[in-house]
This record gives C-alpha cells, sequence and structure tokens, in this order.
C-alpha cells in the first residue's frame, strides 16, 4: 500500500496494485502550475485507488480553453486527479509518504523545458508525449 497526502494533512489517499512508472512532464502548463522545472506524476486505475480524507474539500482551478488543475482548499498543494478517460487517477508524485516501488520512465515535453532546467539520470528524453521522437 502507497499512502500520499497534501502539505496540511488534510487530504490523504492511498492505492496498491500495479501503477504506471512516473513521467516528468516539462510542459510550460506543468511549470507554471507547479512553479518547478517539471511535474512528476504516475497513474493507479480506479479500482486500487481510495481516498481517505478530504477529497470533499478540494478546489478546482480552471482556464478558458478546459485546462484545469485540483488543489487542496487549504494549503493548495496538488491533489490526484480523476483521468479524461475515467479509468484511473494522475497522481502527483510529490505527494507520495512512501516509496512507490516505480521509477521515472520518461521526461515528456522536453522541448518545452525552462533554459536552466537540466535533466539528469538515463531516463528517455521525448520531444513532446510519451510515444514523440526521442531527443536525449
Ligand atoms: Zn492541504
Ligand atoms: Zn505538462
Amino acid at each position: 500500500m502507497t499512502r500520499g497526502s497534501c502539505l496540511c494533512g488534510a487530504v490523504r489517499f492511498e492505492f496498491d496494485g500495479k501503477t504506471t512508472d512516473i513521467g516528468m512532464c516539462h510542459c510550460s502548463k506543468c511549470r507554471k502550475v507547479s512553479g518547478v522545472a517539471s511535474n512528476a506524476t504516475l497513474m493507479a486505475s480506479l479500482e486500487n485507488f481510495a481516498w481517505r480524507s478530504g477529497a470533499d474539500t478540494l478546489m478546482k482551478f480552471s482556464l478558458p480553453d478546459g485546462w484545469s488543475v485540483w488543489r487542496c482548499s487549504t494549503c493548495g498543494s496538488p491533489v490526484p486527479v480523476l483521468h479524461p478517460g475515467g479509468g484511473a487517477y494522475w497522481i502527483p508524485a510529490g505527494l507520495l509518504d512512501s516509496d512507490p516501488g516505480v521509477r521515472i520512465a520518461g521526461h515528456i515535453f522536453v522541448d518545452s523545458k525552462a533554459p536552466w532546467d537540466e535533466i539528469g539520470g538515463t531516463a528517455m528524453q521525448l520531444r513532446d508525449d510519451f510515444g514523440s521522437e526521442e531527443i536525449g
């Protein structure tokens, strides 16, 4: 069982079973909304995921184009969101309180990374989304 929580602890969740590896997104939206170089996320299937607290206090922030993020309404931490496909939760890896057992699968939207962002490690680097041209 892997557990996660927001900065203030109001939002708590857990999941078990197989997850995806971690994807590091360097796109401009992830950079802006997180304030850091890249967003680290993994996905757990709907049936393996459970909210433990705070699910009724989440706040949604939306752009006019429909792009949105959900946050803890007390501390502003990003929180897991249901994938548009509906079968899985997208989980910000920084929220995890224990080792999920998976590692970084790759870096995506590397073409959009900040000029000061130096990507370390050996995971593949992709120009755009997973499936796009490998550039590092
Ligand atoms: Zn919080
Ligand atoms: Zn992104």
